[in-house]
Parts: C-alpha cells; structure tokens; sequence
C-alpha cells in the first residue's frame, strides 16, 4: 500500500493490535520482528525513518570494547554476536572494519581499570597497552571460533610506524583487531521498512505523522504533511522514540523519568592526508582526557567523533564550535603533521543517546544496556506501554526480539519466526565471492543492458537490490547522470522517489544517499534535484521553492551548513 492507501486503511480500521512510536532503529527493528511473525503492526515516525538518533552514530557495529571496563560482559557478548549476524545477513551494508588502537603507556590504566571495574574512579584516565591487550583477548573470546572476522594482534612501535607513518613518534605500538562499520546505516533501516511491508500484509510504516495524545482509550496521530488527525486503538503501546520516551509518556498523561541522555557529535573531514593516513583502519583510542574517541573513513572522507555529554533537550543537539576544536585537537594528537582547514569539515551532525537516567559522574559510565519499562494498562488506558530504554544500534534485532516476545505473551500469541532468519534488504542472495559477484554483475548487465560501471557502482550502494535499479533503468526511455553530480543517475533517483518513502529533499541527500555526509550538497544539485523531485511527487512552482527553503534551514540549524 501506499502512503494514502494506508491513511485510507486506519481511517477505515483504527484497531490494530500493535502501534509503534518512533522510527529510529529500535522501532524499526521490532516492526520487522512483529511483521516477521505476521501481526498486525502499524508504525510512526514524526519525521523521517532513522531522522533521530540513529542517525547520529559512529556507524561502528561492534561489540563495544570499553563496555569491558564497567563490567558488562552480557553486553559485549550479545553486541559481538549481533555484529557477526549483522555481517551475515546485512553483507551489503555492514563490512569488516579493521580497527586500530595506538597506545603511548605500557602500564597505564593497571590501577585505574581495576577501580574503574569496581565503580571506584570517577575521572576519565587513560588505559596503557596491557589493560587494553586484557580487553582484546576477553573480545576475541567472545567472538568465538567461527572466524567471521580475524582476532586481534598487537604491532611493536617500528611495525606500527610502518603501516601508519605519519601517526604521534611518541607511540610505543598498535593493538590490531575488527570489528565492522555500517556507512550509510540510514539505508538499512529503510530498507527494513520495505522488506516488512513487503512480507507481512498487515504491517503498514508511515512517516511525518507524528503522536499528538490520547482519547476515548485510543492514540491521536497527527498526518504533519496533511494536517489530517488520525485515530488509532492499538492493543498495545510501544514506544520507541528514543531520547524523547519521556516526552511522548508526558504526552499520554503518564509522566515519566527513564531517559538521562548524552549527546554525541560528529564532523565529516575532506582531507586527503588524514584519509590516506588511516590506511582504511577505524583508529579507536584514548584522547588525553581519557575519553574514547574514533576515526575512520567514510565514502570518501573521513568521520570523526563523538563527544558525550549529558543533554535534556535532544531537539537542541547540534555540534558546537567546542566540540568541533576538541575533534581537532585529537587528530593533532594522533597525527601531528596534518593540519585539518576549517572548510575541510563538510559536515557536522549531532544526536542524543537514549541512555537511562543513571547518576554517573562520568558519562562513559553510563550502561549502554538496553531494557524495557512497562506501563501496565488502567481502567481509562486498556493497552500497556512498552518502552524501549536504551540500546545501541548493533544490538537493535536482539532488543527487537526481547521486545517482541513480550508483545506475543500480550497477545498470547506464540513466535513463529525467528529473526535471525532472513537477510536484510540488499543482503538478500548476495553472492559469495568477488567471482560471484562478477558473474552476477555480467548476468545483470545482459539482462538490463545497464553498463557494468553503473551496476558495480549500485552493488556497492544497494547490494543485490541493485537488480531493481537496473529493471527498472532498463524500462525507461533514456537514462541521464545528474549534471551537477554524474555519479548518481536520474533513473537511480527515480527509482528511489517511487520506491524509498521519500518525502523531502533532505530524505534522500541525507539518508537514501551519503551525499550531504560527504559534503556533495551544491546549488546546482539541489536546483537539479528538485526539478525531478517535482515532477515526481507533484509539488508545483511555489511547493518546489518551500521545499528547498526547508533544505537550507535544516542544514544550517541542525548541520552547521551553508551553500554557497
Ligand atoms: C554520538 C552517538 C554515537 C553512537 N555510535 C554508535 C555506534 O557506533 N554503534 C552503535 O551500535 N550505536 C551507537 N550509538 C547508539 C545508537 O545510535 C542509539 O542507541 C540508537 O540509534 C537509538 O535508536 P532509537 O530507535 O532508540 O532512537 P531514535 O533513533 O532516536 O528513534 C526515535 C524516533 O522517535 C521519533 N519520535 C520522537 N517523538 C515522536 C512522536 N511524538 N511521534 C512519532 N515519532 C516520534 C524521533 O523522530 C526518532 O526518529 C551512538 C549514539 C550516539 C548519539
């Protein structure tokens, strides 16, 4: 169905047995487990899916390393066979990331992990190389045997200047080890949305509607691009949004307290020393305050984050000028002979970690657990609150799963579906090997007659959904590269228009696509963009103008960015 059939179809039903609030990873992935089980599942997001946090992560799928110091082996346990599966069944969108951690002190952090395990330091500090080497082997262990990514290994300072030669002289070596990146984790949250629609009848996602309140034991839902109020009486309540739960509770008139979130920001670099320099490992390490930080490469510059400082208001979160000065000052640190310009950063972004409230001095002490709250029903409220505390994008299909059979046991219903069956979007039938590959890309090119360049360049961005692309390019009359940005071409646009749930421009530059990560956003693209996008979703004269006016001012407020 499509958006206004599904309008068409709550207006028709409002009952549904299970109503999801937010769009972010968490809720995306328990709509995919319900959809998995056949239930019927409606979910809403106020803005666009994965708009929220989940757009604001280092994009790591990993198994959270430093988690080891507060104890939380469960923790490291399922996020490490969450990233295996993930590599599994997501192979499109989430590859090995080898992962790199310098160390400048041999025994540093000897003392303060211990303290730190038994809750008694309260001060960022850093770790030498054997606590850090303790860590490693407790994760390779965890990683168990079946070799889905090779185990850590440690590099002496000559090896480790060999392969990184413009990192600080004053290291002593390199701990080695993997992990996994999700580039454009956007995407798989979308793609999700279309798998579960695809395969349960009854799961309906819908975005820009967002909650307004409650009445007559039922949701009141706001259609942001309509105007239009929907009504909704689910069965059950789940709400997913994020670091706003306690906003959304406050709005159901059942006030809350669960979230105490940080907020993490983010710069994107177009820097081709820095690039080069971290020879396609994540660098994973300890700035002087002892906080862990990271950089690897994204497309084709480099990410850098992430801060973590507490925040109330996760509407607010933006990079700041000081967060953006500590990013450069660490690359500093670890490269001492790069300098990085200011109009090198092409891209800022920020978001708020939906942690619980916890009373930590310091941030990084705060569980990254998950957990769910439930808020029984009442004689005026019959369905129970599901609230999703927490988590971390890695561990979102295993949080899904607990949330899930919670549902079920409301429902009394039973799981028939595990899910961990089934990959995801362009991780379906993808080929094994770079031979399969080729072949697959042959075979796609004979069918098509799309030429292999643009297939190979659709593999990378949309796995084997890239068939799709190509069928659909095939159809067409002419298909053109964009003027302002040849390596996208219009039919690929297209495509995305009628098939992705786009609504505005800012949903396909900054989350169908990297291209306003990567600082490709101009003028003239977005000129060009907006003329398709006209066509398509029929905005007119006036409507197209709005729109672009709408582009400007999210990504001056939220991103720092102006167009010249
Ligand atoms: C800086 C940073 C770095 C991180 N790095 C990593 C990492 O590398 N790896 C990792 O595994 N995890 C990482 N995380 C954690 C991870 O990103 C989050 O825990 C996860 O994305 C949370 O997802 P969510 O779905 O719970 O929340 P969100 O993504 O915030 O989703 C909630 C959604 O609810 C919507 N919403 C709010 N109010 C309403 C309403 N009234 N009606 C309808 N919808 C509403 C919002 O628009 C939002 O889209 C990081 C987090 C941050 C902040």
């Amino acid at each position: 169905m499509n958006r206004r059939e599904i309008i068409q179809h709550i207006r028709n039903n409002p009952k549904v047995s299970v109503l999801i609030l937010g769009g972010g990873v968490n809720g995306i992935g328990v709509f995919r487990d319900l959809g998995l089980q056949g239930i019927d599942v409606l979910l809403v997001e106020r803005a666009d899916y994965c708009s929220g946090t989940s757009a604001a992560s280092s994009r790591m799928v990993h198994g959270g390393l430093r988690y080891l110091e507060n104890r939380e082996f469960q923790l490291v346990r399922e996020s490490v066979q969450e990233r295996n599966w993930l590599l599994e069944f997501a192979p499109h969108a989430v590859q090995p990331q080898p992962s790199a951690i310098p160390f400048f002190h041999w025994f540093s952090g000897l003392l303060n992990a211990p303290l730190k395990f038994l809750s008694l330091l309260n001060r960022p500090a850093e770790r030498g190389a054997i606590i850090t080497k303790i860590g490693l082997y407790i994760y390779d262990a965890f990683t168990g045997t079946r070799g889905t990514i090779p185990r850590h290994k440690f590099l002496q300072r000559a090896d480790a200047r060999q392969q990184f030669p413009g990192i600080n002289p004053k290291l002593l070596g390199i701990a080695i080890y993997y992990d996994a990146q999700m580039a454009l984790a956007e995407r798989i949250c979308v793609e999700m949305i279309l798998d579960t629609e695809k395969l349960c009848s009854k799961a309906h996602a819908l975005n820009y509607v967002s909650l307004t309140g409650c009445q007559d034991n039922g949701i009141v839902l706001l259609d942001t691009l309509s105007g239009e109020k929907l009504f909704v009486q689910p069965k059950i309540l789940i709400n997913a949004t994020g670091p706003w739960i306690d906003d959304v509770n406050n709005s159901l008139g059942q006030p809350t307290n669960y979230i105490g979130g940080t907020k993490g920001s983010h710069i994107i670099i177009n820097n081709s020393c820095l690039y080069n320099a971290l020879n396609e490992y994540l660098l994973f390490f300890e700035n002087s305050d002892g906080r862990y930080v990271m950089m690897c490469r994204l497309g084709e510059c480099v990410l850098v984050g992430s801060t973590d400082i507490y925040c109330s208001q996760p509407d607010e979160a933006i990079c700041t000028p000081e967060e953006e000065d500590y990013f450069l000052k660490m690359i500093q640190h670890i490269f001492p002979d790069i300098t990085v310009k200011p109009e090198e950063i092409v891209f800022r972004f920020s978001g708020v970690r939906p942690l619980p409230t916890a009373k930590a001095k310091l941030t990084g002490q705060i569980t990254r657990n998950h957990r769910i709250e439930t808020i029984k029903p009442t004689s005026e409220r019959i369905y129970p609150i599901l609230n999703l505390v927490g988590g971390k994008w890695t561990t979102f299909r295993s949080f899904a799963e607990q949330v899930t059979n919670k549902t079920l046991d409301f429902l009394n219903l039973k799981r028939v579906v595990d899910s961990r069956t089934g990959s995801l979007g362009g991780g379906k039938d993808y080929p094994k090997s770079q031979q399969e590959i080729n072949q697959w890309l042959t075979n796609l090119g004979r069918q098509t007659g799309v030429s292999e360049e643009i297939l190979k360049t659709w593999f990378t961005r949309y796995g084997t959904r890239a068939a799709e692309f190509a069928l659909f390019a095939s159809g067409q009359v002419s298909d053109n590269p964009l003027q302002s940005l040849p390596e996208y071409s219009q039919a690929e646009i297209i495509f995305i228009l009628r098939n992705e749930k786009v609504v505005h421009l800012d949903d396909f530059l900054l989350r169908r696509s990297l291209i306003a990560m990567e600082g490709k956003i101009t003028n003239e693209l977005i000129r060009e963009l907006s003329k398709i996008f006209q066509t398509e979703l029929g905005w007119d004269e006036t409507g197209r103008m709005d729109e672009i006016n709408r582009l400007f001012d999210l990504l001056e407020k939220k991103h720092n960015f102006t167009i010249e």
